[in-house]
């Protein structure tokens, strides 16, 4: 990290068993370096550092997050300067579950980490990994401004008719058990960078997004507003994921403990680690499912199907919702790099006004694109995402960088 960093925001993105980071112009966009720390309370550890020297790597044991952390600013100032002489602007903190508290990015203080500690229940495995990210990140920057962006944040305005579980009132509120929704700042950067690409404004345009990646969502936005989104409670609800297995009865959840006697933790195993596409074809990569798929692997083939059903399923239902749309846009992971998995979730709609062309579907590009027909009513794009430089963004907006 050297000169050029002034005014950058430091992301800090504190999951459940990795920490990733990055340091990035909120106006140009450029990252000038970035870290990763996984594979936290395993044995086999690992730290990558990335900066504009180069590339250290290091293997290690990381017993929690804290000690990740600190390892992590040790490299940093052994490679260059320590973190706090770099003239950071703002810590941006990525933040899983804003409950019914936090609807905009919020700078941190006391009271602040103390709502999101108290919402771990919605997020048991996310807000106290994120709520050690922030205590460390402020304990070792104390002087610059702390900024929480929360990943529900972008759905705090669905109607509550989508909100809304159809179960007993009482119960529901005293738990707090509503559709919140996830990856808010990805559909929210997404929609507004296809509105910029239309050359459109975002208030004249019915948007559904296709966050396809490890994990997967999709939203229906109308004029900047998102007005449905495939996420729930948590982030298991709606499409099939990596290892989650997304909508499902919940009478199966009954069954597993009733008849096959399964208790609550290993249901959560079940559901969340080793259901969606590993749970039916054993990979959850989508690449290596592709690659099974070719080799003509069975298992592969209806993960992939039920894949795509359920992603039809939904754009089914958004494309009624918002009584007709203009623009579907596909993003992350699978969306951005997955000509197939575009192609198939949108074949046969011609007569809804739906028609992707396979020549742009395949091109080889890395920037945002049109890849439906010129005579398609429906503009369907690939637009990548870039949570970091959104959360950059909005942490400087909130601090005035
Ligand atoms: P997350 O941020 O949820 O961890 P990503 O958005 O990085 O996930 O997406 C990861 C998924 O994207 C993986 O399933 C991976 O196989 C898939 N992916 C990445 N590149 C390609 C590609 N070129 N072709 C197909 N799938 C890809």
């Amino acid at each position: 990290m050297s000169e050029g960093t002034a005014g950058s925001v430091l992301v800090l993105n504190s999951g459940s068993s990795s920490i990733k980071f990055q340091l990035i112009h909120p106006e140009t966009g450029e990252s000038s370096a970035s870290g990763l720390i996984e594979r936290i309370g395993e044995p086999d550890g690992r730290i990558v550092y990335r900066h504009c020297g180069g590339v250290e790597e290091r293997k290690v044991a990381i017993p929690d997050h804290r000690v990740g952390l600190t390892m992590a600013a040790d490299i940093v100032a052994e490679v260059g300067r320590p973190l706090s002489e770099v003239g950071i602007l703002a810590v941006g903190h990525r933040l899983v579950h804003g409950g019914d508290v936090f609807y905009e990015p919020t700078v941190i203080d006391d009271e602040v980490v103390q709502s999101i500690s108290n919402l771990s229940s919605l997020a048991p495995l996310h807000n106290p990994a994120n709520v050690i990210g922030i205590e460390v990140a402020r304990a070792a920057l104390p002087d610059i401004p702390h900024v929480g962006v929360f990943d529900t944040a972008f759905f705090h305005t669905l109607p509550a008719e989508a909100a809304t579980y159809a179960i007993d009132r009482e119960v529901a509120k005293e738990h707090g058990i509503r559709r919140y929704g996830f990856h808010g700042t990805s559909h929210q950067f997404v929609s507004a960078r296809a509105a910029e690409f239309l050359g459109k404004d975002l208030s004249e345009l019915n948007q559904i997004v296709l966050h396809l990646g490890n994990g997967a969502s999709a939203s229906a936005i109308r004029g900047g507003r998102a007005i449905d989104t495939s996420m729930g409670l948590t982030p298991l609800e709606g499409l099939v994921m990596g290892t989650r297995c997304g909508d499902i009865d919940p009478g199966v959840v009954l069954h597993l403990h009733r008849s096959a006697g399964m208790g609550i933790g290993q249901i959560d195993d079940l559901l969340n680690r080793h259901s969606g596409l590993k749970g039916l074809s054993g990979v959850n990569d989508f690449r290596a499912l592709l690659t099974l798929v070719g080799e003509g692997d069975e298992r592969a083939a209806l993960a992939y199907d039920v894949y795509i059903h359920r992603l039809r399923k939904y754009i089914g239902a958004y494309l009624v919702e918002l009584g007709g749309v203009d623009v579907i846009t596909f993003t992350a992971g699978v969306g951005e790099n997955n000509a197939d998995v575009r192609r198939d979730s949108l074949a046969g709609l011609g007569r809804l006004g739906i028609v992707v062309d396979d020549e742009r579907n395949c091109a080889d590009s890395h920037a945002p694109r049109r890849i439906s027909a010129d005579n398609s009513g429906v503009q369907v794009l690939v637009v990548p995402t870039d949570e970091e430089l959104a959360i950059a963004r909005a942490a400087a907006e909130l601090v005035g960088g």
